[in-house]
Parts: structure tokens; sequence; C-alpha cells
């Protein structure tokens, strides 16, 4: 089965989403003794204890952004830079925080590498967001905090939307967080999922 087929029949069914996913080069952010692995559906380790995540959730988390074309988009947690290249493909801007030195140095350098040149990355505790680009229209979060920060739900922009994995590492759920035009912000779960937890400084 086609990756693309394969994420269909599970329900990612935006031509956007798909169209971007099968637009980015997926080996190109792997180590380079896993490219082989690189389109199994499951994460693979990238080091520094961090994950590229498993297409199926890339393209899920995506799609239940509902981006548009003129949205500046946050991501806590750039790892390989995936979600954030898969992002860039459907927005005006992505802004991405990591905490890990090399990881955001490797980042930068891949996404610019491929040409990426709407991905901005910053090494930093994404517990805290990046307040000098807020507010943003989406959020994500691929790493897990325990509960999603507050300084997070701040930087979202009235009638926006946030994703993240939150829990503990026995249990975690993704929750899908819109936030009024008002500015009230209420929750959803979507499923259980289970992603590196966010570290905090
Ligand atoms: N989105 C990534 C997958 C990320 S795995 C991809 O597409 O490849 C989770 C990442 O979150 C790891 O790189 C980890 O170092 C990072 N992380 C963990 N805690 C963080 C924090 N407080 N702030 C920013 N990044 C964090």
């Amino acid at each position: 089965m086609l990756p693309e087929e394969h994420l269909e029949k599970r329900g990612i069914t935006d031509p956007a989403v798909l169209h971007a996913i099968r637009s980015v080069a997926r080996e190109e952010f792997v180590p380079a003794e896993l490219r082989a692995e690189a389109f199994d559906d499951r994460p693979l380790q990238i080091g520094f204890d961090a994950t590229i995540s498993q297409p199926y959730i890339v393209a899920a988390m995506t799609q239940l952004l509902e981006v548009r074309a003129e949205n500046r988009v946050l991501e806590i947690g750039t790892g390989s830079g995936f979600q954030a290249a898969v992002l860039s493909c459907l927005v005006a801007a992505v802004y991405s925080v990591e905490i890990v030195p090399e990881l955001a140095r490797s980042a930068t350098e891949r996404l610019g590498r491929l040409g990426y040149a709407n991905v901005f990355v910053k090494e930093a505790d994404g517990s805290l967001g990046w307040p000098e680009e807020a507010p943003f229209d989406r959020i994500i979060l691929t790493a897990a905090p325990l509960q999603i920060p507050d300084a997070l739900l701040g930087q979202l922009a009235p009638g926006g939307l946030l994703v993240a994995p939150e829990g503990g590492p026995e249990q975690q759920v993704l929750i899908l967080v819109s936030k009024s035009a008002a500015g009230e912000c209420s929750r959803k779960t979507v499923f259980p999922v289970s992603f590196i937890p966010m570290r905090r400084t």
C-alpha cells in the first residue's frame, strides 16, 4: 500500500494535507542509517532522546489544525524539522522552538538546505512559547507537557487552534484547544497518543 493510501484509510482526507506530506522528503529527516525505514508508519529515533513522529500522527495533527495559507504557526519541539516542513507547505510561516541545541542546529541546517525558507527555528524552552513573534493563529506541541502551559494558550490568537499531547508517561491524550473570538478557550480530547515528555528548564 502506498503511504498516502494508508493515511486516507485512517481518516486523513484533506487533499492539501496529503499533498504536503507527500511533498516532503521524509528520508532527508532521518539519520542515514534509518533511511530504509523512513516510510514505515512509526516513529524513529533521531538522537538526543528525540523521535521523528510517525507519518500518520504528523498528518492527523496537521489536519486537526485546519490551517489556512495566511496563518502563522508556532511549533514546540522541532526535532528533525519534518513536522515544520510539512506545515510550511500549507501556511505563511512556521516558528519552531527546540530545547536541544544540537537538534535546533541540525534542523536549521537541514530546512535551509532543502529550501524551506518560511520556517524559523529558535533554541529555547518551548514551554515559554516565542513571545516576540506572538500571537499565533495555530500552535502545535510535539512534546507532551503534563498540562498545556498557560504561556502557550496566551500566545494563541483569538479564533486560533492549538493541538497538543498532554499528560504523563502513563497516559497521554491529544487535546484540541479552540480560542473563541472573545478569547475563551475550549478543549476537546481527540485520541490517546505517546509523545516524548516536554522537558523543563
Ligand atoms: N516535531 C518533531 C518531533 C519532535 S520529538 C519532528 O517532526 O521531527 C519532540 C521534540 O521536542 C524533541 O526534539 C525534544 O528535544 C523537544 N523538546 C522537549 N521538550 C522541549 C521544550 N521544553 N521546548 C522545546 N522543545 C522541547
